[in-house]
């Protein structure tokens, strides 16, 4: 039985790395994705230089050749769901009989006029061009940085830019009334002193319509200039979800067995699936929970056994990672910031890597 694992995001490298129950069970197992993997956790540290850009990137290639899974570097381009098949970038075509999706997320920009120019934080490889654009012709007296958005990603981007001597100043503009919505209050009232104490330019309740090469408009007519514009305005599936008829921009639709609403022998996983028993956050955590049951679930269907459900946890620990040593824990409406909580990201990131030969 032929299963195609399309994208090496979280869920499908916990298959790539064990692929033996897989393979005892009567699967050829197949993975289309780019030949590096991303890792979310360190990518703004990545980014700004705190930590070298290797500790974050998975050679997928290497882990799928070790494993004794056949990878196929490039990206999924086209899928005859009828004659089951998929097409590369390449135009290599790649038959299945049960096909997954882990092909993550991209940055939404909304209604907003977005300029190409513009950095968008996802996908990461984007974003790990982050220093040699602040390295580019820019002014000597340090750059001015606009960061669109004001949840997670924004934050974390506009904390660490602040401690950039190359970087003159920082403003982190949020449509919304307050920064980090999803933060207990105490926490955002916290974050906010420590972007204030490093100089960060906090606007909310300001609507981005334009964001050009060198300035931001906002709706009620103000003009921002900038030398670079960073978009972290949330996260949507992919077009290529859309594209390919298999869902919108929320996603796949996924039941709780993670299959797809429509066809039982179409998985998704991940930022990429739109988890139809409730909304889930777009946070790596899902997808790594999700890859046992991924796997449970291949295996329970050639058996003929009942499939395995995705149960959400109702609260995660996340660790958002502010720059100069400090990190923001969260769990529910606890937190606590300081370096303990990026000591414990770092350990949880590095424990999560080293399984897959990288950290
Ligand atoms: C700056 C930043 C920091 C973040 N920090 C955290 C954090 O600390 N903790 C956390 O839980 N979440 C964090 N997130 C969110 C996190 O990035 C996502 O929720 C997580 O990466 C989703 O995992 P995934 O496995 O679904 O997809 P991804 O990790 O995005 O992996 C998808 C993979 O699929 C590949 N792919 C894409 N398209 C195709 C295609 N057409 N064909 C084949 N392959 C394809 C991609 O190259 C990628 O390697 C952060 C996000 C940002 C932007």
């Amino acid at each position: 039985m032929d299963l195609l694992l399309v994208g090496a995001g979280h869920t499908h490298l916990h298959l790539v790395r064990q692929p033996e129950q897989l393979v005892t069970a009567g699967y050829r197992v197949r993975l289309l994705s780019p030949p590096t993997f991303h890792y979310s956790g360190v990518a703004s540290a990545a980014a700004i230089g705190d930590i070298s850009p290797g500790l974050g990137q998975i050679d997928v290639a290497a882990l799928a050749t070790n494993s004794g899974v056949r990878h196929y570097s490039g990206v999924l381009a086209g899928i005859n769901l009828d004659e089951r098949y998929a097409i590369a970038d390449d135009g290599t075509e790649l038959a299945f009989d049960v096909i997954c999706f882990n092909i993550g997320s991209v940055t939404a920009p909304g209604s907003m006029e977005v300029d190409a120019s513009v950095l968008r934080v996802k996908p990461l490889s984007n974003l790990s061009t982050l220093q040699e654009r602040l390295r580019g012709p820019l002014p000597v007296s340090g750059s001015l940085v606009t960061v669109v958005g004001g949840g997670s990603s924004g934050l974390e981007l506009a904390a660490h830019l602040a401690t950039r001597p190359d970087v003159a100043q920082v403003h982190l503009l949020e449509a919304g009334s307050h920064l980090g919505p999803d933060l207990p209050q105490g926490a955002r009232r916290r974050v906010e002193r420590l972007l204030s104490s490093r100089g960060v330019r906090v606007r909310t309740n300001c609507e981005v319509m334009h964001l050009a090469e060198t300035s931001t408009r906002c709706a009620d007519g103000t003009v921002i200039g900038h030398d670079l514009a960073v978009l972290a305005t949330g996260l949507e599936a992919p077009s290529l979800v859309t594209h390919l008829g298999l869902g919108d921009h929320d996603g796949i639709p996924v039941r709780a067995t993670l299959q797809h609403r429509d066809y039982d022998h179409v998985y998704a996983a991940g930022d990429c699936a739109h988890f139809l028993p409730h909304p889930l956050t777009k946070i790596g955590v899902h997808g790594v929970r999700q890859g046992p049951v991924l796997q449970a679930s291949l295996l329970a269907r050639v058996r003929g056994d009942p499939l395995p459900t995705y149960v959400p946890q109702t609260r995660a620990l996340s660790v958002l990672d502010l720059g100069a040593g400090l990190g923001l824990a969260v769990r529910g409406r606890r937190w606590w910031l300081g370096r303990s909580a990026l000591m414990l990201k770092r350990w949880i990131d590095r424990r999560w890597l080293r399984q897959y030969g990288a950290g």
